[in-house]
């Protein structure tokens, strides 16, 4: 008989979850303005709200963060740092900083300016809303198959090659400073990109003069992902295939709480030593000495190991077989989800689960909250009040997607937890035609609004 597929790791220490009942979550999720973001952790049975700084360390982590060095300048683990990113990734310079976002931030401070545009493979959130800050605009170019959550794609992340120059085309050189490849694409269900497609889109970039910039929070499944699918690739290591992504990149921004496995910071990584000169001097303004950007020596050392890790095969195999586990446990109950199963989450397409509801009533949101209702399990909405208000219009932007998604941290929960997640699902599923109404808005934040909406029940 052939033996059974198992973690690549034993348990050292564990946290204790608590289940509720239904009336106290009922408690709770009103208190909470009915929004997933305002609950208490200890009101949370199974935390699916994001797999961004949540993973659990390794025991070689944690024996790297007492090594951590604390100098104001030229830290030791400033330079192990480096040196964990030039070998993954190939870039002689980085810049630290306190996550992905303050990437961004510095990095776009350097390179983008009012009226530019900004070209990639649909936006992660943050991306776009430190795009807009700087009145610029972002401009989705991923495949079409990617807005069709039932047909089955290896590389739903891929930039769409025709799209992406038509834009090249329309605006002058001087009003794209970068195009943007998200790897793995988490707006649109953290679809991979392929190793064609980034080169290709690294050819056509080249003929413009156009710098690429991988968005790389998910890099290391992303590498998974074209190991498994992409032919050419099944004998290389993810390490050999990571190198060989980076190498149609001119820099990076990295969230180093996804495949960074570590609970916060981030990264800038580039070729160019004069976009790395112009970055340092925003990131003294907003994140800290260039040795330091924004992290402790603990947490540098703790991420100079976690690349290494995130980036074996035996770590990325055990965690996308638990993220498909759930996805076929799902699809096993008739649930419509995005398909083929991304690497960090799985996604349910809200629209085709609650048809009952009216798109102005916030679909996916509903489907959020009958889910913490039901089980105490939290996911998150990728839908309308992710999407905000045109900046223009001030109108609700409607996506081409309404969904929820249950993003897996890594290394934390196990597949028992997974079966309760299917059943509780199961459960709203079955239920489904009673679920008609939704929710108004009842406050409002004027950018990125769905961290801190308040809404009340229609
Ligand atoms: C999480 C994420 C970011 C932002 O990073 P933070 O660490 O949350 O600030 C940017 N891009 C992508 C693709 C991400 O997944």
């Amino acid at each position: 008989m052939e033996l059974p597929f198992a973690e690549s790791y034993k348990i050292k220490m564990v946290e204790p979850v608590r289940r509720s009942t239904r009336e106290e979550r009922e408690i709770w999720i009103k208190e909470a303005s009915y929004n997933v973001f305002k609950l208490r952790s200890d009101q949370v049975y199974i935390d699916l709200l994001t797999d961004s700084g949540t993973g659990a360390m390794s025991d070689r982590q944690w024996s790297a963060m007492m090594l951590g060095d604390e100098s104001y300048a030229g830290a030791t683990s400033y330079f192990n740092l480096k040196e964990s990113i030039t070998t993954v990734m190939g870039f002689p310079y980085f810049i630290p900083t306190h996550q992905g976002r303050a990437a961004e931030n510095v990095l776009f401070s350097a390179l983008v300016k009012e009226g530019d545009v900004v070209p990639g493979n649909s936006h992660f959130d943050t991306t776009k809303g430190h795009i807009e800050f700087r009145r610029a605009k972002a401009i989705d170019c991923t495949i079409d198959e990617a807005f069709h959550t039932e047909l089955i794609h290896p590389f739903k992340g891929n930039i769409d090659l025709n799209k992406l120059e038509a834009v090249l085309k329309q605006y002058p050189k001087e009003k794209i400073p970068m195009i943007i490849v998200t790897v793995t694409c988490n707006s649109s269900g953290g679809q991979p990109v392929s190793m064609q497609n980034l080169r290709e889109v690294k050819a056509l970039a080249d003929r413009y003069g156009i710098p690429v910039c991988f968005d790389s929070a998910r890099f290391a499944e992303n590498a998974y992902f074209i190991k498994m699918r992409e032919e050419g690739y099944a004998g290389k290591t993810i390490k050999e295939i990571v190198k060989e992504m980076y190498s149609y990149a001119d820099m990076a921004t990295m969230s180093a709480k996804k495949d960074g496995i570590v609970n916060m910071g981030g990264f800038i990584a580039m070729n160019s030593e004069e976009i790395f000169r112009k970055a340092t001097v925003f990131n003294i303004m907003f994140e800290g000495y260039i040795t330091y950007g924004g992290m402790s020596g603990r947490d540098m050392n703790a991420l100079a190991v976690g690349l290494m890790e995130s980036t074996e095969f035996d770590y990325l195999e055990t965690r996308i077989k638990q993220v498909e586990y759930l996805g076929n446990r799902l699809i096993e109950f008739g649930i419509p989800i995005q398909r083929p199963v991304g690497g960090h989450a799985v996604f349910i397409d809200a629209s085709r689960f609650l048809t009952k509801v009216p798109r102005e009533q916030f679909i996916a949101w509903v489907l959020t909250i009958e889910l913490y209702l039901e089980a105490g399990i939290r996911g998150v909405e990728i839908g309308t009040l992710l999407a905000d208000r045109d900046p223009e219009t001030r109108e609700n932007r409607y996506p081409a997607l309404e969904m929820i998604r249950l993003a897996i941290p890594r290394r934390v929960y196990t597949n028992n937890h997974m079966d309760v997640i299917a059943v509780a699902m199961k459960n709203v599923w079955d239920r489904r035609d009673q679920i008609s109404t939704g929710y108004r808005i009842r406050y409002e934040a004027p950018i990125m609004r769905h961290f801190t909406v308040e809404m009340e029940k229609i």
